[in-house]
């Protein structure tokens, strides 16, 4: 494969189509090398609601290139993949939802961006991993139903331990590979390394880790770190995508937490796509807008400063 020809070929049919290459951190490298926005579900939202031009290419699961619609709703939004769906998005359903909602009348219902967009449009407000403390915080409610990650919502419990919460037994298949003998035998082979974990982790992965962060709280935390070496305990890509950010420090990735989903969308599919008009997502318009509202009042909060470092992590857990 030529990839630098097949790169400058997405390039021009980007330019001809007036589209903006959007593109998650846990994409193949190849995809994340020719993005014009690359970031976590939080900064995606963020710049696709702004994105002036015709269309978007959203390379991510399903979840995200519907957000992007929903969020920006004149826009041609391309997911170059279809079938790349999330499967933790997929464990929640809306009469599940209905009838905890209806045995749970006071919680408020706080749903992770993980989510169909039916199940959006049940939910009060939708959070991602880097403000889901502020998000539930915001709410101010005593009581919340969380989905569907309950290692997350674990998480927030954590922070939030006054706040009564309903967990939905999600879980994202990719990160529940990452277990502690895993980090233990890294840490042997990479002494120097602080390990850097994500809130979709384990209660146990994330206490034997240096750090719990969202995505983008990890390539923040990597520039303030006195270290050079980093064990990336998050989606195997992600450790493609702190190189981009910091090339003279190194990230070792757990080379076994692949998201099959993730990696379904191929820089030929995108190129597909724009030429042929391919994988245009299409929503019903009264769900967008019954989707839409959580999604904005996210979007307004915005990036949290919850995500830790070592020292409030030790805090936790003493
Ligand atoms: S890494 Fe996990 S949460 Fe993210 S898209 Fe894949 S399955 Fe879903």
């Amino acid at each position: 494969m030529d990839w630098e020809a097949l790169k400058l070929e997405v390039r021009q049919l980007l330019d001809e189509k007036d589209a903006v290459l959007m593109v998650h951190n846990y994409q193949r490298p190849e995809i994340q090398d020719v993005a014009d926005e690359l970031g976590d579900s939080l900064a995606l939202c963020q710049k696709a609601q702004q994105v002036d031009r015709d269309r978007i290419v959203f390379c991510g699961v399903d979840f995200m290139a519907e957000a992007a619609k929903i969020l920006n709703p004149s826009k041609v939004v391309h997911h170059p993949d279809l079938d790349s769906v999330c499967p933790m998005a997929h464990m929640v359903d809306t009469e599940g939802l209905k009838m905890l909602q209806e045995q749970k009348p006071d919680a408020v219902t706080v749903s992770y961006i993980n989510t169909s967009s039916e199940v959006k449009a049940l939910t009060d407000i939708c959070c991602t991993s880097a403000n889901a403390v502020d998000v539930v915080r915001a709410t101010g409610a005593s009581e919340i139903i969380f989905t569907p990650d309950t290692n997350l919502g674990m998480w927030i419990k954590r922070k939030l331990p006054e706040v009564e919460m309903h967990f939905w037994p999600g879980y994202c298949p990719t990160h529940m590979l990452i277990t502690v003998p895993i980090l233990k035998q890294m840490r042997a082979e990479h002494p120097e390394a602080e390990i850097l974990a994500h809130p979709e982790c384990t209660p146990d992965v994330i206490d034997f880790s240096d750090g719990c962060f969202s995505t983008e709280g990890m390539i923040k935390y990597a520039a303030r770190s006195p270290a050079k070496e980093f064990i990336v305990a998050s989606e195997r890509d992600m450790a493609y995508r702190l190189h981009l950010a910091h090339p003279e420090k190194t990230f070792h990735p757990v080379s076994i937490a692949v998201c099959p989903n993730m990696k379904k969308i191929t820089l030929q599919k995108v190129r597909d796509s724009l030429k042929h008009d391919k994988g245009i997502v299409e929503l019903d318009e009264d769900l967008m807008d019954a989707a839409r509202r959580p999604l904005e009042k996210m979007v307004a909060i915005g990036r949290s400063s919850f995500d830790s470092g070592p020292q409030e992590i030790a805090a936790q857990v003493a």
